[in-house]
Formats: structure tokens, sequence, C-alpha cells
């Protein structure tokens, strides 16, 4: 085949800021660190490859949230604290085991973390709407004892009894109609309820990017990790929008019927590192015999 692909990047793509501030700050903390490995608490990134190619380097992912795995003596090694943040009592323990915390949790995490402190301190119940399994909000609620997790509607009707006032707060990236619904349902049964807004645009700006994208070519090739949540999203997204839509791992994975379309899309979710996105995008190139790449 001789004929030339148009190859167009998502406008948004990629890592997120908080994503990209963590990985910075472990490939910054294993130049500084004089006590070799570093570690992250917990996996740094839902992405295999980027995880492989951390752990190339010297970076060390350990099992978050159970102490009994921990080295009972960090020796002054540095700890990463990832994006998703970690609850006050195990940022406790690490610090009694001589670790060297590097704290990487987002910003924006890091707001909900003394929102919910700060609301529960001035004597509100605390409501998170979010996934009682993600580290995120195990990280917030350790902030605010005794709050509740709420995963959906029918979690608020199976509330018993509800406080007279009382704040919401959402993961970062739970989508907005969910959270609408967690909300409407807990306003009906709470007189006084503050409901605060959370939700993190990182999420919704790279389905934007790719609905715009996918309006400009024939196929769409969606790059990240098969267990990443919001990768698979973008995928589903990219599918309603487009039929010849693929969801790849590495460059390896390209279809071979790619060959078949003369424009091709290309987005990545929020986990997925740029060298990834970089080697998906020389390898459609190769595809042909003679390939012109644009970005959108
Ligand atoms: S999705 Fe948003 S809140 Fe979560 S780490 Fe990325 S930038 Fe931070």
């Amino acid at each position: 085949m001789n004929h030339t692909l148009r190859i167009l990047r998502a406008d948004i793509l990629g890592y997120c800021m908080g994503v990209r501030r963590a990985v910075e700050a472990a490939e910054q903390a294993l130049l500084e660190s004089p006590v070799r490995p570093v570690y992250t608490y917990g996996p740094l990134i839902h992405n295999r490859q980027a995880i492989e190619n951390l752990a190339s380097k010297g970076i060390v992912t350990l099992e978050a949230g159970d102490g009994d795995e921990l080295p009972r003596d960090f020796g002054g090694a540095s700890v990463i604290i990832r994006a998703h943040g970690v609850p006050p009592e195990e940022r406790s323990v690490l610090e009694t085991r001589n670790a060297r915390i590097v704290d990487a949790t987002c910003p924006r995490v890091v707001s909900s973390q003394k929102r919910a402190r700060s609301y529960y301190e001035r004597g509100y119940a605390v409501y998170l709407a979010g996934d009682r399994n993600h580290g995120e909000i195990a990280g917030i609620a350790g902030y605010a004892p005794g709050c509740v997790v709420l995963e959906n509607e029918r979690d608020v009707e199976r509330l018993e009894e509800l406080p007279g006032r009382a704040v919401l707060i959402s993961q970062t990236t739970i989508k907005q109609a969910e959270y609408d619904a967690i909300a409407d349902a807990l306003a009906r049964r709470v007189s006084e309820l503050v409901v605060l807004s959370t939700i993190c645009p990182a999420t919704l700006e790279r389905q934007r990017a790719l609905e715009e994208l996918a309006s400009r070519v024939e196929a769409v090739i969606v790059v990240g990790g098969l267990h990443s949540a919001n990768t698979q999203r973008l995928f589903l997204t990219a599918r309603s929008l487009c039929p010849h839509s693929w969801h790849i791992e590495t460059p390896e994975e390209i279809p071979a019927e790619i060959s078949r379309y003369s424009s091709v899309g290309i987005t990545a979710g929020a986990s997925t590192p740029d060298e990834t996105i970089d080697a998906v995008e020389q390898a459609l190139q190769k595809v042909y015999y003679s390939g012109d790449s644009t970005h959108s």
C-alpha cells in the first residue's frame, strides 16, 4: 500500500496533571535520594508499561495499606505517596518506620482531604460519593473519621439514621450524572446538605477532545492500560462515535486492518505515558510507505 495516512492526536490526551506530578516526583526522588531503592506507596499509575519502566530505573512498588507487608525500617529511603493520597494514619506508619516521605498527592485530592477535615471538625456528618475500594476515597475518609461512602443512590436509600446537616464530597473521577443522582437522593433526606464540587475536569476534557477528534477521522486508536478505568471509558466513547476503534496498550497491538483507513485519531487515558503515545504514533507512520503525521 502506498498512500498517505493522516494521523491526528486529540487536543488533550495522556497524563493528567496529578499523575504527571507523581511520576516526575518519583524520578526526581531517584536522582536526589542517597538511599536506594526509592519506593512508591501503592502503584504510582494504572499502567503496566509505566510501572515496568519505573522498576527498571530502581523504583519499587509497595502494597499500600498493609503495614505488615512494609519494611520495618526504611532506613531513610524515599517513599512516594501517589496522586490518590493516603489516610493520615498510614502516613504516620511510614514516618515511624523511618521513611523520607515525598508527598505527590494531587492538589485536587489534597483540597478534598482538607475540606473533609474542616467540615468534620465543624460537626457536619461527612458523606463521600465514589468507589469505597478506591485509594482516593480511603485517603479522604481518613480525614473525616466515621464518614460514610455512598456508591450510588441505593446506598442513600439504605441509610437508616440521617443527620440534620451534612456535607457531600465526591471522588475526583466520578461521573457528574452519578454524583448528581447521589446528591439529589441525599438532599431529599438531609435538611441542611452542602454539596461540594470536587469532580476533576481531566476525564471530561479527554472525553470532549475525543469527540472532536472522532468527527475528523475514519478510525480511532485509544492507548492505555487495559485495566485503567478512564482509558476504558475513553474506548467506550470512541466505539460509540466511530465503529473502527481499538484499545491498545503497546504499538505491537496496532491492528493490521488500520491500513484500510486514510485518517486515524489517537487518544490516551490519563495514566498513559508520553513515550507510549509517541511510540504508537511512530508505529502508525510505519504502517504506510509514506506517512504524514499532523497534530490537531
Ligand atoms: S484525575 Fe484529576 S484529581 Fe485525579 S490525579 Fe489527575 S488531575 Fe488529580
